[in-house]
């Protein structure tokens, strides 16, 4: 009879511990999570895509004149124009070309950039090519002040592996962005991208801010309905 009884209690045991794990997993969960594996596998695909049409198409003179275009479009945008503290980002090597266009205007506006500080991004006033380190991922950092006035921050331009015409962005997977930019909800998000980057569409979750601008070559601006511009409009 006491083996019965062990039975019974293991019975129940491994029942309710069933039970649970439905439970946990019951119908919209385990649909949400099947389309949150979906879409990560999306996001990996096109940043393997992206990955192949760079080397592809991106000989480094071709990246030379078509960042130098870019930039062109970026300076001449109204929310450029307008902004006096800028938040932009030193490249690698595979992005647009970002590194005499910080030296360029950082005599004539506030020039910032990203910090890798463990899962967050930092903000620090450029203030010359000698006063910058490498850091984490090998990105130049500047060893200047600490920004946190954020609501000073009149313009971000913001790096990604893809965009699209809504504005929503790939970045390389890690979220930085995501965590950064809802910190700074005034200033205006001008993704910079080469043509190719543009995509049809990139797979967009709950975390993920959007653009308010994309500056490529080819079109001069691009924004999206779901997200006007008033930011951008400060001239
Ligand atoms: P990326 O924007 O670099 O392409 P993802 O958007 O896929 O990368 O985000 C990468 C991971 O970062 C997500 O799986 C999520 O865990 C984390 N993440 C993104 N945004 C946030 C956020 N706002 N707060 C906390 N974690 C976030
Ligand atoms: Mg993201």
């Amino acid at each position: 009879s006491l083996s019965v009884c062990v039975c019974v209690c293991v019975c129940i045991l491994l029942k309710c511990s069933y039970c649970k794990s439905k439970a946990y997993l019951s119908g919209g969960n385990r649909m949400k999570i099947a389309i949150d594996l979906k879409r990560m596998k999306r996001k990996k695909e096109l940043r393997k895509h992206i990955a192949s049409l760079k080397t592809q198409l991106c000989t480094s003179t071709m990246r030379k004149l078509q960042s130098a275009k870019i930039l062109a479009a970026l300076e001449a945008h109204p929310a450029f124009r307008a902004a006096n503290t800028i938040l932009l980002y030193h490249s690698l090597g595979d992005e647009v070309d970002t590194h005499t266009f910080i030296k360029k205007w950082s005599s004539e506006k506030r020039i910032l950039l990203p910090v890798v500080v463990g899962d967050d991004l930092e903000l620090r006033i450029y203030t010359g090519p000698d006063d910058m380190t490498t850091g984490s991922y090998g990105i130049e950092e500047p060893t200047g002040e600490v920004f946190t006035d954020y609501a000073a921050i009149d313009l971000i331009a913001v790096p990604g592996v893809a965009f699209d015409r809504k504005g929503n962005r790939l970045g390389r997977g890690k979220g930085y962005y995501d965590r950064l930019l809802p910190r700074i909800p005034s200033a205006c998000k001008a993704g910079i991208c080469f043509p190719f980057q543009l995509v049809e569409e990139v797979p967009a979750e709950s975390f993920d801010i959007r653009m308010d601008i994309i500056i490529t070559t080819n079109e001069n601006e691009l924004s999206h309905p779901y997200h006007p511009l008033p930011s951008c409009d400060r001239e």
